[in-house]
């Protein structure tokens, strides 16, 4: 009937009604009188089974209500989208005064949240003010100039701006079909980055590798593993599985990430091997060989290394022109972690702690932590793509599309472990032309001469120890008063909500980590942090 309908009405004004169906009772007498049923014995026998009344279904047609279509209305957006802006330029004024570690306890935000989602839409304004009154509370400012906690995970101006387009445009990257500057600015932006980072020739889109934006640098090992997975088993395991014969290498210092890669991956966490780390906290090349000569000996199958450029604790280089030549020998996939420390690649001057990246079969970075680009960002570059690709591509039907098949363009969701994606290459787009490779290099020697301040007043001071080399921004100390010490004194100072600091172990000892990369950390911040810990630690009962 609908479609009958439609055939008749214009087909914009069918749009506009919407068609119900209902039905009415009417009583038999209300139709057919009994004085006519008695003159009609067969039409009162036939309508006999229908009880007293009879139901009439009818289509009819309702204009719809376009009015109440529950969108934000466009003057709305624009008003409050407006002020979104001018409030998050007035968050990084107030943020330094506001408490960095947020002070509340587990549990305490979503006791004040409703219990029920709302039945009607509420006014934005509502919306807004929940905001500021019971979630801000509850939040962490990573942005705060006095947060020295973990790694930094940094923002800008510019970045926000592009993450802010990226939504409005709403577009998913999938394939290069489904939005072409999605792929193509990737492309372009990554091979920028490999030109910064004066990263070898075989990372750029031009050679036989190439660049794309994963969420995270734990996305980034995983595809290694899978990629060198399918390469050592000549992509065998894709079809079979795994055998349990597959070896992996890193050091007791790499990211967690990495056991993370392995258990999914399905390698099993017993077949990742920690080689033994030297005095910095850097893999042992020697050790290295041995293990896999003895592995290669009991029959099982060397395949991958994970390197790291700026461990998580310690700010360790693992020495990685031994451990490349190593690899290229024993024919293993070696990915190269530079998590935080590989935005300095962007400073000749530390460049030497980069040597041996042309060994490397994958390299990532992420510049949501350093790099001023608002998390998620990290940058993974392959020497190779065609194992990467050939180790994650499926297609099915509805995806094959014209420009697939043409092999003239890069779908990458090819690169990656999910389908979809966002477009994360226009923020890092905007930071980089915002800031030029000048401004960027700019605040990562200043970090690394605040965090050497910092380690120079650890080293004069009577009190305190620095535990491990800072060649860059990480300085890692702590009281010569022992681990409960440390322990009360981080404790007493994350409460205070003046800065937030965090800790880890080395050689079993309670280590604290102090990091600068925060976008507006200065001077005053990190001798205002100084001061804080020194004066706390006199407050502490010995
Ligand atoms: N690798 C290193 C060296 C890290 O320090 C971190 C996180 O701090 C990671 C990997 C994981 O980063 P992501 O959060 O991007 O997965």
């Amino acid at each position: 009937m609908r479609q009958l309908l439609s055939l008749w009405l214009p087909r914009s004004a069918f749009g506009r009604f919407l068609w119900e169906k209902k039905s009415y009772s009417l009583s038999k007498d209300a139709i057919f009188p009994s004085r006519i049923r008695a003159k009609n014995p067969k039409l009162a026998q036939l309508l006999s089974p229908l009880g007293t009344s009879i139901r009439i279904p009818f289509l009819y047609a309702r204009a719809m209500d376009t009015k109440q279509n529950y969108h934000m209305p466009e003057d709305e957006f624009r008003r409050w989208g407006h002020a979104i802006v001018d409030w998050i330029a007035e968050y990084q004024d107030r943020v330094p005064s506001m408490p960095v570690l947020a002070q509340v306890k587990p549990g305490e935000i979503r006791s004040r949240l409703p219990s029920a989602p709302p039945q009607k839409g509420e006014s934005f304004q509502q919306v807004f003010e929940d905001f500021e009154k019971l979630i801000l509370p509850g939040v962490t400012h990573w942005q705060s100039p006095n947060f020295f906690a973990f790694f930094p995970s940094n923002t800008s101006g510019p970045s926000i701006l592009g993450e802010l387009l990226s939504a409005g445009l709403g577009i998913q990257g999938m394939l290069w079909a489904t939005s072409p500057a999605c792929t193509e600015l990737e492309t372009h932006v990554l091979d920028w980055v490999a030109e910064m980072l004066s990263l070898p020739a075989a990372f750029r889109s031009g050679g036989t590798g190439g660049g794309v934006i994963q969420d995270s640098a734990s996305s980034a090992v995983l595809c290694a593993i899978l990629a060198a997975r399918e390469r050592v088993t000549q992509f065998h395991t894709n079809e079979a599985g795994c055998d349990g014969r597959l070896i992996a290498y890193t050091s007791p210092h790499a990211h967690s990430s990495v056991e993370k890669a392995v258990k999914i991956a399905g390698i099993g966490r017993r077949n990742l091997k920690l080689i033994e780390a030297d005095a910095n906290f850097e893999m042992r090349p020697q050790s290295l060989a041995e293990q896999i000569v003895q592995d290669r000996k009991s029959g099982l199958i060397p395949f991958f290394v994970s390197a790291t450029l700026g461990t998580t604790s310690s700010n360790g280089f693992d020495p990685l022109e031994e451990i490349g030549e190593i690899c290229r020998e024993e024919k293993l996939w070696l990915h190269v972690d530079g998590a935080m420390c590989g935005t300095a690649g962007l400073c000749p001057e530390f460049a030497p702690l980069f040597k041996g990246l042309q060994f490397a079969d994958s390299y990532c970075f992420n510049p949501h932590k350093w790099m001023f680009t608002n998390f998620d960002c990290d940058c993974f570059f392959v020497a190779n793509r065609a194992s990467l690709i050939k180790s994650l591509s499926i297609l099915p039907e509805y995806l094959r599309n014209q420009a697939t098949e043409s092999g003239a363009v890069i779908d990458y969701r090819d690169w990656q472990v999910p389908l979809g994606r966002r477009f994360r290459a226009l923020k890092l787009w905007f930071v980089i032309r915002h800031y030029g490779i000048e401004g960027l290099q700019f605040h990562i020697r200043r970090h690394v001469e605040l965090a050497h301040q910092f380690a120079t007043w650890v080293k004069n001071s009577n009190d305190f120890e620095l535990m491990a080399r800072a060649p860059l921004n990480l300085v890692c100390f702590r009281h010569r008063s022992g681990d409960d010490f440390n322990q009360k004194l981080m404790a007493r100072l994350n409460q205070t909500g003046q800065i937030y600091l965090t800790h880890t172990l080395l050689n079993g000892t309670y280590v604290l980590r102090f990091c600068v990369g925060q976008t507006r950390t200065e001077l005053e911040h990190v001798k205002g942090a100084w001061e804080l810990i020194c004066r706390t630690a006199v407050e502490i009962p010995n």
